[in-house]
C-alpha cells in the first residue's frame, strides 16, 4: 500500500440494507468524512423485510429505515445517502440496477467505491452472507468496471452532461480475504452511535453489537498495532 497516495477524492459506498455501511465500514467513512472527503452513501433495499415481527407492516418499515438511514449519515458525517426502492432480499444484478450505481459514481466523480466482497459466501463455520450482500457487491464492481469509465455504458448520461469516472481504487467490506486494515482509532464511538440510530434493527439492544464489532475492531487493530480497525480487500485499479 505504501506506493500509493492515499486518496482524498469523493466516496461513493453502496451496500444492499440500510444498516450495513456502518456495521462494515463505518469507523473509515466517518474517518474519511471527518479529514474532509466527500462520502456518498448508496442504498440498493429499501430493508423492508428487516423484522422478525410478522405483523410489522414492510412500507412502514422501509420508511422507518429510511428515516435512521437519514440520521445516522448525519452522525457519520456523509454528504449524501440514497435508499433505492429495491425490497429487501430481491436485490439483483440488473442493467437497471447498474445504471443507478454507475449514474452515482458519475455524478459524484467517485475516486473510491467502497462496497462489500461478493466473493464471501462464508464466514468461519457459523453462517453465512446475505444474497443482497453478495448481489451489492457484484453490482458494485460491475458498474465501476466496466461501467463508470466506458462513454458506450449508459451513453445517456453523457447526453444528460455527465462524465465518465475512472475510478482509482475498491474497498471491500466483509470480506475474507482482507489485505489492508484501516485504523479507526478514535472512529469507534461515531460508527457505534451510527449504528445505534438504526433503532428498529437494534431494538433487542445495543449491547450485542457493541460487544461483537468491539471484540472485532480491536482484535484487527491489534494486527496493526492500533486500537481499533476495520479489514477491507482493497484494490488499486491501474
Ligand atoms: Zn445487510
Amino acid at each position: 500500500m505504501a506506493e500509493h497516495e492515499p486518496a482524498t477524492g469523493p466516496v461513493l459506498a453502496v451496500f444492499a440494507h440500510p444498516d450495513d455501511a456502518e456495521i462494515s465500514s463505518g469507523g473509515t467513512l466517518a474517518k474519511w468524512a471527518a479529514a474532509g472527503r466527500e462520502v456518498h452513501l448508496l442504498i440498493l433495499t429499501n430493508g423492508d423485510r428487516g423484522s422478525s415481527d410478522p405483523w410489522r407492516d414492510r412500507s412502514e418499515l422501509a420508511a422507518t429505515r429510511s428515516a435512521e438511514t437519514q440520521a445516522a449519515a448525519g452522525i457519520l458525517g456523509l454528504t449524501s445517502v440514497h435508499v433505492m426502492d429495491v425490497p429487501d432480499g430481491e436485490l439483483e444484478n440488473t442493467t437497471e440496477v447498474r445504471e443507478t450505481v454507475v449514474r452515482r459514481i458519475r455524478m459524484v466523480r467517485a475516486e473510491t467505491v467502497l462496497t462489500c466482497d461478493p466473493t464471501a459466501w462464508f464466514f468461519e463455520d457459523r453462517y453465512y452472507n446475505h444474497s443482497d450482500h453478495r448481489r451489492a457487491g457484484e453490482i458494485a464492481l460491475d458498474a465501476t468496471f466496466p461501467g463508470a469509465g466506458n462513454p458506450h455504458y449508459f451513453a445517456e448520461h453523457l447526453a444528460e452532461g455527465l462524465d465518465v469516472r475512472e475510478v482509482h481504487d475498491v474497498w471491500l467490506g466483509w470480506s475474507n480475504d482482507a489485505n489492508h486494515r484501516e485504523d479507526i482509532s478514535g472512529f469507534f464511538e461515531t460508527k457505534m452511535r451510527a449504528l445505534a440510530a438504526h433503532v428498529s434493527q437494534v431494538e433487542e439492544g445495543i449491547r450485542f453489537f457493541e460487544e461483537e464489532l468491539a471484540k472485532e475492531a480491536v482484535a484487527e487493530g491489534g494486527r496493526i498495532g492500533v486500537t481499533h480497525a476495520e479489514p477491507f480487500r482493497v484494490l488499486h485499479l491501474e
